[in-house]
């Protein structure tokens, strides 16, 4: 087989999928269940998407690699967390379980991993439905997220791989609070997330006024949608997105998909269907076409409907592929 036959039939995506990351999720009926995987690659399965990219097996990331983002303090404290009988990590949303650690470490390994792949050119883009965990800060966890895969990603791009111009997209129905505050005064992480307005919704935050601060004023744009808005409002919006993102020229994009906007989804109030996903999606791989050498790393994020997420997360995955 020639060189050029062969590299033709090596998959462009790569899916983070497995028993690792599977297991992050909380038990007795919490809305976060180890399910998710399972419902997403049922569907994506059925949708004839699992031929075209290929399945990788997740990593657990060492302590020292999600330092890179987090205080050895938080590391510390999830590590020893069934130890010392920790009952909750936050104030009552992320509740310790057992092998709460590992699977949250394989979160983190996971994307390194894709991250890796994608640098030594194994791959262009890569899919992992449980990751995108982006509530959690560098001192905590919060929200259903204990560590911060996509903060770890951002970290690991400046410091192994010498590249600074990251755009990271957020179209999860809940603003990323984990990445724009510690990102919030720096003026190479081009941010664009669209989210239910903070007045209606956990954590509150995202307001359009908030833009960046010092040298990174206006390197962030947060689009707040009121309760009930659709996929009419989202594609009303999404322009923005791409002006925004284009006109810093990123180098790399991190893309969090939740899929908790979807109409249904238990904890919120917005109506998309799949289509604004794919939108999102189709979209973005352009921008990386056009500026980063169509790098691309998309995280499933939250989504607690499983039809809901499993038909967003393969609309994404379908346009990545
Ligand atoms: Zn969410």
């Amino acid at each position: 087989m020639s060189q050029k036959v062969q590299s033709a039939t090596v998959a462009k995506v790569g899916l983070y999928v497995g028993e690792e990351l599977a297991r992050y999720g909380f038990p007795d009926g919490h809305p976060l269940g180890a399910d998710r995987q399972g419902a997403f690659y049922k569907e994506a399965s059925a949708q004839g998407l699992l031929e075209k990219v290929s399945a990788r097996a997740p990593r657990v990331a060492m302590p020292a690699e999600i330092e890179r983002f987090h205080s050895k303090r938080h590391v510390e404290k999830v590590m020893h967390a069934e130890r010392d009988r920790v009952e909750y990590l936050d104030n009552g949303d992320t509740p310790v379980f057992p092998g709460v650690y590992r699977a949250s470490a394989a979160v983190v390994g996971s994307a390194l991993d894709g991250l890796a792949r994608i640098m030594a050119g194994e791959c262009v883009r890569t899919f992992q439905p449980i990751g995108g965990l982006h509530h959690a800060g560098r001192d905590h966890s919060a929200g259903f997220c204990v560590f911060n895969d996509l903060g770890v990603v951002i970290e690991t791009l400046r410091s192994r791989y010498d590249i600074r111009r990251v755009a990271y997209v957020d179209i999860d129905v809940h603003h990323g609070d984990g990445i724009f505050y510690p990102f919030e005064d720096d003026p190479d992480l081009i941010l664009a997330d669209i989210h239910e307005d903070g007045a209606h919704l956990y954590p509150g935050t995202g307001r359009e006024d908030e833009t960046g601060k010092g040298a990174a004023k206006g390197t962030k744009l947060n689009i707040p949608l009121m309760p009930r808005s659709g996929d009419r409002e989202f594609m009303q919006v999404w322009p923005r997105v791409v002006a925004h993102l284009a006109r810093f020229e990123p180098e790399f994009v991190v893309f969090q998909c939740g899929a908790d906007g979807l109409k249904g989804d238990p904890l919120a109030h917005l109506e998309y269907s799949p289509a604004a996903h794919a939108h999102a999606a189709q979209s973005l791989v352009q921008i990386a076409k056009r500026f980063c050498r169509g790098r691309l790393m998309a995280f499933g994020g939250g989504g607690y409907d499983r039809s809901n997420l499993a038909r967003a997360w393969s609309a994404v995955l379908r346009e990545i592929a």
